[in-house]
């Protein structure tokens, strides 16, 4: 089963991203490091609830 999940920035929280995750090999939050345009930088984004 596939989950659509929202990726929050770690530094502004804002929320860049949207992708899905696969609920079968996918444990725990996600964490991808992805380019912010509001920091102008690759930062940590995270699962948002
Ligand atoms: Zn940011």
């Amino acid at each position: 089963m596939r989950l659509n999940i929202i990726l929050q920035c770690t530094e502004c929280k804002r929320k860049n991203y949207a992708t899905e995750k696969n609920k079968k090999n996918t444990t725990g939050r996600l964490e991808v490091k992805k380019y912010c345009p509001w920091d102008k930088k690759h930062t940590v984004h995270r699962e948002a609830k």
